[in-house]
């Protein structure tokens, strides 16, 4: 396992962390302040979320290497199957518009959050389907850009509404039904940390599927599953068990802190809650 003690060049920052992703909180920080604080204190990626970047995705992807950053990933496809991704080719064309920001950012990862039930089905399976069906017809167009497709299962109380995939079982499964070389899934603390089939199935997908690890907590009396994350070391997750069974499968690549808290850390300084970001990862991640 990495030791981060003294080197902490594997940190990034997901831009949500600091609020930005959310009307009327965070600093409201340019891509560029963001991207000068990031390498003032020796963050080694960045993550970006599509409505920071619009039609300056080229621009700002040059900034961060200009800056010694790379740019990790981006965040993330609108939903694929639920009640705002009725019409296939909609999806798909939405789908392929942010491989095309992804590409021109130069982001190594594209993630992707399925979305929830699809109308007019029951339970997850028909969704997971339709999803599967969905990726088939995008993940040609990623790779011919050279963007992986991240799948990000979420923790399964968002089933209903934003993740019909909620555990890496059925995200390591739907890899193999689709079977695209440039498809993996995504490792949330938040949404695996319950998991105790994590370690078995993360070897599954082994370590050409594993794209991405992001960093946060659970806690334990948490007060809003969407919006009340802990900092790591906050909460009740065991952040080095799970980091121990992502490299364990062969993962050595970014990891990513997304804490979406709108009322603790998104009320902060951003520069302190990046302090702190350095701090916490390098004593308990
Ligand atoms: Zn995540």
């Amino acid at each position: 396992m990495r030791d981060f003690s003294s080197d902490h060049s594997a940190l990034a920052l997901n831009t949500a962390s600091l609020g930005h992703n959310l009307e009327g909180h965070g600093a409201g920080w340019e891509p560029e302040r963001l991207i000068d604080a990031c390498a003032a204190r020796g963050f080694g990626s960045m993550v970006f979320w599509r409505r920071e970047i619009g039609s300056r995705a080229i621009e700002i992807g040059e900034r961060a290497r200009a800056a010694g950053l790379s740019v990790a990933g981006l965040c993330r496809t609108p939903f694929l199957v639920g009640t705002d991704a009725v019409d296939r080719q909609t999806v798909i064309d939405g789908a392929k518009a942010s491989v095309d920001m992804a590409a021109g950012l130069g982001a190594a990862v594209l993630t992707i959050v399925v979305g929830g039930v699809h109308p007019g089905t029951k339970g997850i399976s028909e969704s997971l389907k339709i999803v599967a069906d969905r990726i088939g017809a995008i993940s040609p167009y990623a790779l011919e850009r050279n963007v992986k497709l991240a799948l990000e299962p979420l923790n399964p109380v968002y089933a209903g509404n934003r993740s019909c995939l909620a555990t890496l079982r059925d995200a390591v499964d739907l890899c193999d039904v689709v079977a695209a070389s440039n498809l993996g899934v995504a490792i949330d603390v938040y949404h695996v940390w319950w998991d105790r089939d994590l370690d078995s199935q993360l070897q599954r997908a082994g370590k050409d599927r594993i794209f991405g690890y992001h960093l946060c907590d659970w806690l334990a009396d948490t007060r809003d599953v969407l919006l009340d994350r802990g900092m790591m070391g906050d909460g009740v997750a065991d952040l080095k068990a799970i980091r121990a069974s992502v490299e364990g499968a062969g993962y050595t690549g970014p990891c990513e802190v997304e804490v979406f808290s709108a009322n603790n850390w998104w009320k902060r300084d951003p520069g302190e809650v990046l302090d702190v970001m350095v701090e916490r990862f390098r004593a308990l991640c």
